[in-house]
């Protein structure tokens, strides 16, 4: 696969030439996308193009100074390395800061604005986590995130994994990758048959727009279910790429098609050089609401936000009732519905 490392470079595989302020905002924040991501971009309306606002700089990026970089504060969350225990019984262990592609609304960019990258996890780092996790029986599930876990080598991905594994307490290893959607091929299927093996292996990806569910993704995705990994989806709402409930309705309903359960849809997380993408949390119950009628429960993710300074996620429904009366699922008429006899009488 070739790779591209400047919005030059990118752009001239587009056939177009890169505009003048697209050097300085990577200065900041590198490119790097390849040759498959770059094929789904329309050249000829690349500056409306959803693929490309994912993937190619933007001066918005450059905008805002004052927000942070970490407002979920995992770094005040790390106990050991690499290891974000911020809530009781669940981890994310970070095992690289490399990806497939450098999106451009990654809440994660202070590990690689000004080119730094976290590297791959080290021995010494692995067993320090698994150390933690063995002292923390409380511990049922790791997520294990990056930068893109699936870019490490395969022999190393497996023994992270299975000594991950191997802990009594640990009951859930969910894989958090872009993969399938980035770089398809990546997903093997000595990889797929590997997680396969892996009691309690879940695999979370990140679609955000249905022109990014091709063939080549379906094929990855579906390498991963026929090995008998569940395979859930986290979208983010992102401004200008898919706050439109037809787009969303389209993702979703050509998720549930490949069997990818849409999982969560994230409203953008207040992070320095992202903020240009939010949509206000208005947006996201508009487009819920404009689901109610029209998708089965199983295309519908919940949609949430992520609270500032470790506060968790907070799970958002459009109201549709209260005191007993509800709207109908057309919110043309208002329904009561008695939870007990003689409940609502006066
Ligand atoms: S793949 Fe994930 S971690 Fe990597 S740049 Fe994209 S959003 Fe960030």
């Amino acid at each position: 696969m070739k790779f591209y490392r400047s919005g030059r470079d990118a752009m001239a595989r587009l056939g177009l030439a890169a505009p003048a302020e697209m050097a300085g905002v990577e200065a900041r924040f590198p490119v790097y996308v390849n040759e498959y991501y770059l094929g789904l971009i329309d050249p000829a309306d690349w500056k409306n193009d959803p693929i490309a606002r994912q993937a190619l700089p933007d001066v918005a990026e450059l905008a805002d100074r004052s927000s942070s970089f970490d407002p979920l504060a995992e770094e005040e969350q790390m106990p050991v390395p690499r290891l974000i225990h911020r809530f009781e019984d669940r981890v994310v262990l970070l095992a690289t800061g490399r990806c497939a592609m450098r999106c451009r609304f990654c809440f994660r960019k202070r590990e690689w604005a000004d080119g730094a990258e976290l590297a791959d996890i080290s021995e010494c780092e692995l067993a320090a986590a698994a150390h933690y996790l063995a002292g923390h029986p409380e511990i049922h599930e790791v997520l294990i995130s990056g930068g893109d876990p699936l870019m490490l080598p395969f022999p190393r991905l497996k023994q992270l994994v299975e000594t991950i594994a191997a802990l009594p307490s640990i009951e859930v290893i969910r894989i958090g990758s872009r993969m399938p959607v980035v770089w398809p091929e990546r997903v093997t299927a000595e990889i797929a048959a590997f997680f396969g093996e892996v009691p309690g292996l879940w695999f979370a990806t990140h679609f955000n727009h249905p022109r990014e569910v091709t063939s080549e993704a379906a094929a990855a995705c579906g390498r991963l279910i026929r090995a008998g990994v569940p395979v859930v989806n986290q979208s983010v709402l992102l401004r200008g790429v898919n706050d439109d409930p037809v787009v969303l309705e389209a993702l979703f309903r050509r998720l549930i098609a490949i069997r990818v359960k849409p999982h969560y849809l994230f409203h953008v997380d207040p992070v320095q050089a992202v903020r240009h993408f939010a949509t206000g949390v208005e947006r996201g119950l508009e487009i819920l609401r404009y689901f109610r009628p029209r998708l089965s429960s199983l295309a519908v993710p919940t949609f949430a936000i992520d609270l500032p300074e470790g506060g968790g996620k907070v799970a958002l429904q459009p109201q549709y009732g209260c005191n007993g009366e509800y709207y109908d699922i057309h919110e043309t008429k208002r329904i009561r519905y008695e939870t007990a006899p003689g409940e609502l009488s006066e």
